[in-house]
C-alpha cells in the first residue's frame, strides 16, 4: 500500500513536471540559446520567434536550438545580454545608444560588451487613447491618466523623455500610471486610464486588444512640429507612418505620422562567432519566408538588415555581410 502510494506520487510528480516544463525535458540533450524579446502582445516576441524559426530549420545540423523568451523589453534584454543570462536580445536603437553611452538607465555605467547582429523593422512611438478622453495631441495629455509602462522599462524611459521634450511636467500635469504596458489595453477598456504610450511595431496585439471593446479607441498623432523637431535632433529616430487599416475597430481613418526607432537583434561580444554567422545567414537566405512571419517585416531589405546597427557589429555578422557583398 505504502509502496503504491509512493509510486503514485512519483508518477504524479513526473506528469506534473512534464506538463509544466515540457520543452525543458524534451530538449534535454539539445544545446539551446535564448533570445530575450518582449511581452507576447508586442512584436519583439514574434521577431525573436521568427529568427529562431529560420535557424532551427537546421537545428539538427547545427546541433543548437534557438528559443525566443518573453521579457519586459529592451532594458531587460540589454541587461540579460550584458550579464550573460541570454546570448541574444532585441532592443530599440535608442536604448542601445543610451546603454553604450551611459545615459538614462545606464547613467554613469556605460555598457561595452554589446554587439549587433541584424537590424529589424521600425517601431513607432504610439499614443493610444480613448476617444471620449478628448486627446488629440500630446499636449492634450495634460490632466489625464496616462500609463507609461513599468518603472525602469523602455516605455517608461521613452515616455519621460518625450513628454519632457514637449514640455509636459509629468509630476504636476499628468496622473501617471506605471503598470506594465501589456496590461494597458485592458485598463483603457475598463476606463481606468485615458491613454497609454507604447513604442512598438505594427500591427500588434496590444492595440488590437485595446480597440476591441465597448470603449472607442484611437491612435493620437503627435503634432508635426514635435515630430519634425525630434527627427532633427535625435539621430536614432526616424519618420514612421502607422497604417490604421490593420485595426478595424479603431476610430482613426487616416494613417498616423509619428516618429519611430529601429529594432535591433544584438548579442554579447562573447557569443560564439559561428552561431552568429549561421543566424544571419539563415535569415538572409530565407528572407522571403522571414518577411512573411509578421506584417511588420514586410519592408525588410538586405540593406535595412545590415545598416544603422548602433553598437559595433559582431564578427560573425560581419563575416556574413562581407561574403554577401554588403560590407567592404
Ligand atoms: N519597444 C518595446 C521595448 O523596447 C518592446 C516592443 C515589443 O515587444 O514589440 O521594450
Amino acid at each position: 500500500m505504502i509502496h503504491d502510494t509512493r509510486l503514485f506520487m512519483l508518477l504524479s510528480l513526473v506528469t506534473f513536471t512534464v506538463s509544466i516544463f515540457p520543452s525543458t525535458l524534451l530538449a534535454f540533450d539539445e544545446p539551446m540559446l535564448s533570445i530575450s524579446t518582449g511581452n507576447v502582445t508586442g512584436v519583439y516576441y514574434a521577431a525573436g520567434s521568427a529568427v529562431a524559426k529560420m535557424h532551427n530549420k537546421k537545428r539538427k545540423e547545427y546541433n543548437l536550438r534557438l528559443l525566443a523568451e518573453a521579457s519586459e523589453g529592451s532594458v531587460a534584454n540589454i541587461q540579460n545580454v550584458t550579464d550573460g543570462t541570454t546570448a541574444f536580445g532585441i532592443a530599440q536603437a535608442n536604448a542601445l545608444d543610451y546603454a553604450q553611452n551611459g545615459e538614462h538607465y545606464w547613467q554613469d555605467a556605460p555598457v561595452n560588451n554589446l554587439r549587433s547582429v541584424l537590424g529589424l523593422y521600425t517601431e513607432a512611438f504610439t499614443v493610444v487613447a480613448a476617444v471620449n478622453a478628448n486627446i488629440n495631441s500630446l499636449q492634450d495629455l495634460r490632466g489625464k491618466i496616462v500609463n507609461i509602462g513599468e518603472h525602469g522599462s523602455t516605455d517608461n524611459i521613452q515616455a519621460k523623455s518625450i513628454l519632457g521634450f514637449v514640455g509636459l511636467d509629468m509630476e504636476k500635469e499628468l496622473t501617471v500610471s506605471e503598470v506594465p504596458t501589456y496590461e494597458a489595453s485592458e485598463l483603457l477598456q475598463q476606463g481606468r486610464i485615458d491613454a497609454y504610450l507604447y513604442t512598438v511595431g505594427h500591427p500588434n496585439l496590444s492595440i488590437k486588444e485595446a480597440s476591441h471593446g465597448a470603449r472607442k479607441i484611437m491612435i493620437v498623432p503627435p503634432s508635426t512640429k514635435y515630430v519634425d523637431a525630434l527627427l532633427e535632433q535625435k539621430d536614432t529616430l526616424v519618420e514612421r507612418v502607422i497604417r490604421v487599416d490593420y485595426y478595424k475597430d479603431l476610430a482613426n481613418t487616416e494613417p498616423v505620422r509619428t516618429f519611430g526607432v529601429k529594432a535591433i537583434l544584438f548579442c554579447n561580444v562573447d557569443t560564439n562567432e559561428e552561431v552568429v554567422y549561421r543566424i544571419v545567414k539563415e535569415v538572409f537566405e530565407n528572407l522571403d519566408l522571414f518577411k512573411r512571419q509578421h506584417p511588420a517585416f514586410a519592408k525588410l531589405t538586405p540593406e535595412r538588415l545590415s545598416t544603422k546597427l548602433i553598437v559595433p557589429l559582431h564578427p560573425g555578422a560581419e563575416r556574413y555581410f562581407k561574403e554577401a557583398g554588403l560590407l567592404r
